[in-house]
């Protein structure tokens, strides 16, 4: 596990920490840059396995039918 230490004062920060406990400097976590589209990849693979596409296109192409008052 990686320590991290304030940017500021050099104190170790707990692992989820983003206030340092000593001088109160903000250490935000830095993210790798490939982070966003790796989870739009992901996002896109889990709506393309969890959304039933066939059953949505259905839905959207199917013609509207009039409500007709109940029956
Ligand atoms: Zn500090």
């Amino acid at each position: 596990m990686a320590e991290r230490k304030c940017r500021r004062c050099g104190s170790n920060l707990g692992v989820d920490d983003d206030l340092c406990q000593v001088c109160g400097e903000r250490n935000p976590v830095r993210h790798p840059w490939y982070i966003w589209p790796l989870a739009a990849v992901i996002f896109l693979l889990a709506f393309y396995f969890l959304v039933d596409l066939e059953a949505l296109r259905d839905y959207v192409t199917r013609p509207r039918v009039a409500p007709s008052g109940g029956d």
